[in-house]
């Protein structure tokens, strides 16, 4: 890839930018489509690189106070305080004409806005940390050689909106999803097993979830892919956004999104210069979940459903250490399928909560205890004896250390004109694939409305020579844009495991029942 070399030197403001976009500094290998996934390597960055150097230059505004510099290591209680006493970062110059816009995060919410962002035009780049692949919690896991195969994050999704109707019927044409039209339903500590009515439909990746993220880049040309790349710093300068790992430059954008949540991002915004966001994203509670993927050689002993066939889903009732199983092998391959028979198994949150550790390093003893608790919770809910569980023969444990949100604003969106960023997730909305899809389309679509906004505002103020003052004055459009950065959080509803239209439907039926 060819490293464009520019000095970048103080612009003042007013004076449009003439820095176009400089691509990230990575190597870069087109796939069938042309996107380009790039793969960040530390050394092919020299010291005495200029962007380096630009990506060091303090703010625009030699007047502000020096920021301090984030403390990755820092304590959730200092990264609370040091957001709050950041100054609101403010753009004024105009607008490139062929912007480029940063996402830090490329799951579900992430892929829709770049895909949504290039329908109106816009390029991007996607950062995302993930080693095996895109997808965040939309994740799949093949273990060769047996090839073993677990979704162990979202299991299915559901769709009530027409927007998302439209991503799922382009999947469903590539061959890529289908209904799951396996038995699922809610099952009590003890064995006792009630189906779900198969409405509203439930829709599965043919190949596990994972393949689903990818795709979404397949619909594109404008976007590229850094990973796997952890952007641990954000900072503006000259009307751009300059992105860093770890030090090591990662490109500049005239804008960017955080499509990601969680104490990573918190850290991130803490002295980014977005104070109004960084605050909304700490009003957000994250829930803990443990995931136990098994494979056990011979089909689980699992209740009778009164179909010809065992269930493949269960929301489970009653059991702290479980909160929902599937069988992969039957829900991707069939119900007569044969061969080695792999279960999800999730926590509820209570259960992670009160064994929450550090994901990344989760301790030998915390992982020996938590799985046996959730072994003795299947062998539980379906009613077996203390110990008859086979046991399996490959077993994983992995903690979503921040994996639903438990509040939510409500919007599906939030957007800084100012700071030139956006936010989008799951948490906007809900806590489902559709959430996140919707939440990446809201975005997309105010944030290239903002773009165009911006210029027909430019253009008239210009007409009547009022570009200077509306410049000057911070802008009187921008403001009109500011999306979600008061809203109040509100408690969401759902199950452990996210918001499914079908299971509220019967909640509230169980409730009638009792009343
Ligand atoms: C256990 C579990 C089960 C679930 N089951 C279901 C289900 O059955 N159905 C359903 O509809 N939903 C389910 N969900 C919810 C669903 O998975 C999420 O709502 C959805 O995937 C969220 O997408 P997102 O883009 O908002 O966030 P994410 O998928 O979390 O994407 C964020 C991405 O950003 C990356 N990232 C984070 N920090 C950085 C950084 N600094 N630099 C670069 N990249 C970064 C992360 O690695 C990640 O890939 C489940 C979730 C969990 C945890």
């Amino acid at each position: 890839m060819t490293f464009i070399s520019r000095t970048i030197l103080p612009t003042p403001p007013a004076v449009p930018n003439i820095f176009p976009f400089l691509s990230p500094i990575a190597s870069s290998k087109p796939t069938r489509n042309g996107t380009q996934i790039q793969c960040c390597k530390k050394d092919e960055i020299s010291s005495n690189n200029p962007q380096r150097k630009a990506a060091k230059q303090p703010m625009n505004n030699p007047s502000r106070n020096p920021r301090k510099k984030a403390s990755y290591g820092a304590s959730r209680r200092s990264v609370i305080k040091k957001s709050f006493s950041q100054e609101q970062v403010e753009f004024k110059s105009p607008l490139s004409s062929d912007p480029t816009v940063g996402i830090i995060g490329g799951g579900m919410s992430g892929l829709v806005c770049a895909l949504y962002l290039e329908k109106r035009g816009i390029k991007s780049t996607v950062f995302d940390t993930g080693i095996h692949g895109l997808g965040g919690r939309m994740g799949t896991r093949i273990i060769d050689p047996q090839a073993l195969i677990f979704d162990h994050a979202a299991q299915f999704f559901t769709v009530t909106d027409p927007k998302f109707a439209e991503i799922v019927d382009l999947w469903s044409k590539n061959g890529l999803v289908r209904e799951w039209n396996g038995t699922i339903g809610e099952l009590e500590a003890g064995g006792c097993f009630v189906p779900l009515p198969p409405s509203p439909p439930r829709y599965i990746g043919i190949n596990g979830m994972r393949p689903l993220a990818e795709s979404i880049l397949s619909e594109t040309s404008m976007v590229n892919v850094v990973r796997p790349c952890w952007v641990s710093k954000l900072e503006p300068y000259n009307g751009m956004w300059y992105l860093s790992e770890k030090g090591k430059p990662c490109g500049h954008f005239d804008a960017i999104v955080i499509a990601h949540n969680g104490k990573c991002a918190n850290r991130l915004l803490a002295s980014s210069g977005l104070p109004l966001i960084a605050r909304q994203m700490k009003r957000l509670d994250l829930s803990a979940i443990w995931a136990l993927l098994a494979a056990f050689e011979d089909p689980l002993p699992v209740p009778s459903t009164g179909s010809a066939f065992p269930f493949e889903g269960a929301f489970v009732k009653g059991i702290d250490a479980l909160s929902w199983m599937a069988n992969n092998t039957t829900k991707l391959f069939g119900p007569q399928s044969s061969g080695p028979h792999c279960w999800t198994f999730f926590s509820t949150a209570t259960f992670g909560k009160q064994n929450k550790v550090p994901q990344e390093s989760i301790p030998s003893t915390t992982a020996e205890k938590v799985k046996e608790a959730m072994l003795e919770g299947v062998e539980l809910a379906l009613g077996l004896q203390k110990n008859t569980l086979k046991k399996p023969f490959y077993s994983r444990l992995q903690l979503w250390g921040a994996a639903l949100p438990t509040n939510s604003p409500g919007i599906p969106c939030i957007f800084d004109p100012h700071g030139r960023a956006g936010v989008c997730g799951d948490w906007l909305l809900g806590s489902s694939l559709e959430a996140s899809a919707l939440s990446g389309i809201a975005l997309a679509n105010h944030a290239s409305f903002l773009i165009s906004s911006l210029s027909i505002c430019g253009l008239l103020a210009a007409k009547s020579n009022l570009i200077a003052d509306y410049f000057q004055s911070g802008g009187t459009c921008p403001d009109e844009f500011a999306v979600g950065l008061q809203n109040e959080f509100q408690p969401l509803k759902g199950h452990d495991i996210g918001q499914f239209p079908g299971l509220e439907t019967n909640k509230a039926r169980d409730l009638q029942l009792t009343t």
